[in-house]
């Protein structure tokens, strides 16, 4: 027996001839960093995603390294990168477009200074470095615990993550309750994993999503955003919001939405949002371009909706009305998962586009093709007219239209001017 497999009982080894990663499989940034790392004289694996993927016979998004070098040794070796993070200390490395993620083996943390836990349980800072695998079970599934070793091509299992793949299982390592303590967010990655992997969350891990969701209300909205815009582009964000309402997360993510829907929701309306979803998958399968502003435009819209509809009255019209609504949603909205402006806005003209749609008359077409989020608004309107929402044929009108005039250069939406702007713009200019 190798000194390695003394190292830890838990520990299995598959060879080389008894996996199926190959390294023609892995990014060429991604070997050259293994092994960079190799030479050097530290321990160099590919662990995460990168494995688990290639184990399912999948590409991965991203590759993950984990080694026994300090983030500035890291550094050190690579000029092309940069020390990031505070709670996590990690070294991306730039090749092109590529980034590859370097960690160090994290260590046992519970009596360690330099692991800071919030009064839930949370932990705001971890930076002790560790061995190999302790590393592996300060990870959160097993599946997402197994190493490639760049020195033997060998696959190391300290947690039974390959059984837990061939069964499609998603496990948490160790005690489920306490995971999700530390970080809540891993109930957002349990979800996006099952949705994205076909995989069943093992019972213990599911029911304790039931008692910690709550806990989300405390994750900064910032990383909020990047865990939402992960979920939802995964390529399964239909199968990701049936998930959330099982587990009851949307009233810590979009709570304006779950009142509504625990409110004898429209069905077409919740028809729409699968619609939506459905197409941003299959637009993201055929490498097409996604927006989160189209995401939040579409899981805020029956909100959006009804609040416009309220405040619609003869004097409010139905453009205004709609512009109100939509701020109202989203400045609620962002206290939650802050949206940066860009997407903000862009839902906001998408919403406040669609009674345009049905002036098909004089020079309004040609001006709201002009809008320089005119292609999402029309997707967004013919997905509510194929759940009812809108007339058939004005989906069949604005295709048709499409088809017969080349889009006039983009400019931006009229946006109600306050009374004070009205006639004194070209003077302001002139001066
Ligand atoms: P993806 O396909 O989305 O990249 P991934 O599993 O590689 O999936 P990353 O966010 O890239 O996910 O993280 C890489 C690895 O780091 C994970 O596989 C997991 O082992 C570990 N990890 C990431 N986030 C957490 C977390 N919040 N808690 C514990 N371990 C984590
Ligand atoms: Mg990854």
């Amino acid at each position: 027996m190798s000194n390695r497999e003394n190292r830890s009982d838990k520990l299995a080894i598959i060879p080389r001839d008894q996996h199926k990663i190959s390294r023609k499989s892995i990014s060429e940034a991604a070997l050259k960093v293994l092994y960079r790392l190799d030479k050097s004289g530290h321990r160099a694996c590919l662990v995460g995603g990168g494995v688990r993927d290639l184990l399912l016979d999948k590409q991965p998004k991203d590759f993950d390294i984990a080694t026994d070098a300090t983030p500035e040794q890291v550094h050190e070796l690579f000029r092309n990168s940069r020390i990031i993070g505070r709670r996590f200390r990690l070294v991306h490395i730039r090749f092109g477009r590529e980034i590859i993620e370097v960690a160090t083996f994290r260590g046992h943390s519970d009596e360690s200074p330099k692991t800071e836990l919030n009064t839930e349980g949370r932990i705001l800072r971890d930076n002790t470095f560790g061995e190999i695998e302790e590393d592996a079970i300060r990870r959160d599934f097993t599946a997402n615990a197994l190493y490639y070793d760049i020195r033997d091509f060998s696959v190391l299992d300290y947690t039974h993550g390959l059984k837990d793949i061939e069964s499609r299982t998603l496990r948490m390592i160790g005690d489920a309750t306490t995971r999700y303590q530390e970080d809540p967010v891993r109930m957002l990655r349990a979800i996006r994993f099952a949705a994205k992997l076909d995989f069943e969350i093992e019972e213990t891990a599911a029911k304790a999503i039931f008692e910690c969701g709550s806990l989300l209300a405390n994750i900064p909205a910032a990383r909020l955003f990047d865990e939402i815009v992960k979920l939802f582009h995964s390529g399964q964000a239909s199968r990701v919001f049936e998930l959330l309402r099982h587990y009851g997360l949307l009233a810590y993510l979009l709570p304006a939405l779950d009142e509504w829907i625990n409110n004898d929701p429209d069905e077409s309306m919740l028809d729409f949002i699968d619609q939506a979803l459905v197409n941003t998958d299959a637009r993201l399968n055929n490498q097409q371009h996604v927006s989160p502003a189209f995401i939040f435009a579409a899981l805020l819209w029956p909100v959006v909706h009804q609040q416009a509809n309220k405040l619609q009255t003869e004097k409010m019209k139905s453009i205004p009305a709609l512009n109100q609504a939509g701020s109202d949603v989203i400045s609620r909205q962002v206290r939650h998962i802050s949206i940066p402006r860009r997407y903000s806005q862009m839902a906001k003209d998408i919403w406040s586009s669609q009674p345009r749609f049905f002036r098909t008359k004089g020079k309004y077409p040609l001006r709201l093709m002009s809008y320089p989020s005119f292609r999402a608004a029309y997707d967004f309107m013919c997905i509510q007219s194929m759940v009812g929402l809108v007339p058939k044929q004005t989906c069949e009108w604005w295709t048709e239209f499409q088809l017969r005039h080349k889009p006039p250069e983009t400019r931006p939406p009229h946006r109600p001017k306050k009374p004070s702007e009205h006639g004194h713009r070209r003077k302001r200019h002139a001066s």
